[in-house]
């Protein structure tokens, strides 16, 4: 798999919900598809990253116990959202990561990908314990003339990211109505165990989450 070396080139490699679907099946199975009920190598390969084992018949999608597991957002949602948060992390505002990226600093979008791909890695879905900060994002819809819903078409995502010192842990993502305080807590409470440190930036303070055994900065 190539490293794309820059925002221009992460966009021609994500292109289409296929190759989303590719590429998470080479960071699964990078020898091949193994059935995981009964080891079988032979499979039929259906749409939708979808695979049946030919021996025992079990079907595994590519997104199986994965973050993405059951996700009904389109997958390329979720590889922009976690593009954009591994830009931030790194110290890019939003609005200079385009700029950064633009000048095709290669060795900076490598060390992303590298981020970027071990967070696809590092799946799994109980919930998020530690010191976790929390962020919220507006990804897709760049659609011109195509006005309407949800402005201009594009997604609020809200994003839990595990700290771990200077490292990143396991990230959840997940799509929110709105960025109220309700929608939120829904989405603390779901994917980050109580009694974690949650950070919040910029958002309006709400009291709630010590309410729920969370510790709030
Ligand atoms: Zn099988």
């Amino acid at each position: 798999m190539e490293y794309p070396a820059d925002q221009m080139e992460f966009e021609k490699m994500f292109k289409t919900e296929q190759d989303c679907i590719d590429y998470l099946e080479s960071l699964r199975w990078p020898n091949g598809f193994e059935c995981p009920q009964c080891g079988s190598i032979r499979f039929w390969k259906k749409n939708k990253g979808r695979f049946e084992c030919s021996d025992c018949h079990k079907e595994t999608t590519v997104t199986n116990n994965t973050m993405f597991h059951k996700t009904t957002k389109p997958l390329l949602i979720w590889f922009h959202a976690i593009w954009w948060m591994v830009a931030q992390k790194n110290g890019v505002s939003a609005k200079g990561l385009q700029k950064v990226l633009g000048l095709g600093s290669y060795r900076t979008a490598w060390t992303w990908l590298h981020k970027f791909r071990r967070l696809m890695v590092l799946s799994g879905r109980n919930k998020l314990k530690g010191i976790v900060e929390v962020d919220e994002v507006l990804v897709g819809g760049k659609k011109p003339g195509k006005r309407g819903r949800g402005a201009e078409g594009k997604s609020l995502i809200a994003v839990a990211v595990e700290v771990k010192g200077r490292k990143t842990g396991r990230v959840r993502l997940e799509k929110i109505q709105d960025a109220s305080g309700k929608s939120l807590t829904e989405f603390i409470k779901k994917n980050i165990e109580p009694t974690s440190t949650v950070i919040t930036d910029g958002w309006p303070s709400y009291s709630g989450l010590e309410k729920l055994g969370y510790i709030h900065k």
